[in-house]
């Protein structure tokens, strides 16, 4: 190129070759889906991103599950050494200091057990233990002998005051005090939620605006495909194979489905399942099956998906109509099925 032509076409060439490498250094490695699958919670957990590059996706991951693995660190009761297996096993009733995060979890807890009229009750590990789901075994298909649950129920009757309390000391520490049996604390229907709302802070703080984090039954959803919509299937609860409905959901949004197909075993043709009523000391018989809560918090559908499980069809659904930003869709055995107006989901093969 000589001299003249370079001044004439110079700039232009020089401006061609910025917006080149700006078009190569500001396209995304992938528009597409990249999921990564990781054991978290005692689940499978998979976090799926959109258009981020390679190097972004696999940072985020990795500051995701560990975020995921701090709330576990902080509430499962089968691990020994976290805060929650620490309460569970002091003295009945010694008040225990809680870090700031699990006192978070334990108010949510506490606040829907209250307005739930108890159907929702993070203190049932006993319970959950007895009938074998306790573990992070697979079941082992015992039915509790008749004596110990009338101990049970027995023992919560003469307690006319629920037994876990969260206190805030003069200090401003918050304590938590358990009376021992027939209370323990299980956060089982808490704080995979709760873990799946900070993995989607972690994920958005990592550089990641269109991602999905699915939890077992629960997950988070933020912005979109390349504009298109997530599409989410909620298993049929009579089989495997077959999606029940499924869900076609853009921006910010949290579902959880809790069914009595997660986790069960069969005896003589009954389904015994890990949903406890306190009321029976046994697996919810309330009729339904699959319940789907959709809602902004994951923790919050994760409770409230339980919670609705235990209430049955009539009550389940008052409740669901009663709050705000809180949609529901639910199954019951005899195939009726509900679902509020502004659930985002089709049916598709009822059970
Ligand atoms: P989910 O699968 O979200 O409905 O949560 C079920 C888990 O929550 C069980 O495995 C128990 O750890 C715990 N759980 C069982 N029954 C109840 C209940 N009535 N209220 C609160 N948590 C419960
Ligand atoms: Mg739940």
């Amino acid at each position: 190129m000589n001299r003249a032509t370079f001044k004439k076409w110079g700039p232009f060439i020089l401006l061609l070759a910025f917006f080149s490498f700006w078009l190569v250094w500001k396209k995304p490695a992938h528009q597409e889906v990249h999921s990564t699958t990781h054991l978290a919670m005692g689940t499978l957990v998979t976090v799926s991103t959109w258009g981020v590059a390679t190097s972004v996706e696999e940072k985020a991951v990795v500051q995701i599950f560990a975020r995921i693995d701090q709330v576990e660190e902080l509430a499962s009761r089968q691990k020994t050494g976290t805060p929650v297996y620490q309460i569970n096993h002091v003295t009945p009733g010694t008040p225990v200091v809680v870090p700031e995060e699990l006192a978070t979890i334990l108010a949510a807890g506490l606040e829907m057990h209250t307005a739930s009229h108890g159907a929702f009750d993070p203190g049932l590990g006993f319970l959950s233990d007895l009938w074998g789901f306790g573990h992070g075994l697979p079941d082992v298909g015992k039915i509790p002998a008749a004596t110990e649950l009338t101990a049970w129920l027995h023992e919560r009757k003469k307690n006319t005051d629920y037994g876990i309390k969260l206190v805030q000391e003069p200090s401003g520490a918050m304590t938590v005090q358990v009376d021992g049996y027939p209370f323990t604390l299980d956060l089982g229907a808490i704080a995979k939620g709760y873990a799946l709302d900070k993995a989607m802070e972690t994920m958005k703080q990592s550089g990641v605006q269109n991602g999905l984090i699915i939890g077992g039954g629960d997950m988070i959803i933020t912005g979109s495909k390349g504009g298109q919509p997530w599409r989410i299937g909620i298993q049929h609860p009579r089989d495997h194979d077959k999606i029940m409905a499924s869900s076609e959901i853009k921006g910010d949004l949290a579902m959880a489905t809790s069914g009595d197909y997660e986790r069960f075993f069969m005896v003589d043709g009954e389904r015994e399942h890990h949903i406890l009523d306190p009321q029976t000391a046994k697996p919810s018989r309330s009729g339904l099956i699959s319940v789907s809560i959709q809602t902004q918090k994951a923790m919050t559908a994760d409770m409230l998906s339980t919670a609705v499980f235990v209430m049955g069809m009539e009550k389940g659904r008052k409740f669901i109509e009663k709050m705000a930003g809180v949609e529901g869709m639910l199954v019951t055995e005899n195939g009726e099925r509900w679902k509020s107006p502004g659930f985002q989901g089709q049916w598709l093969e009822g059970p």
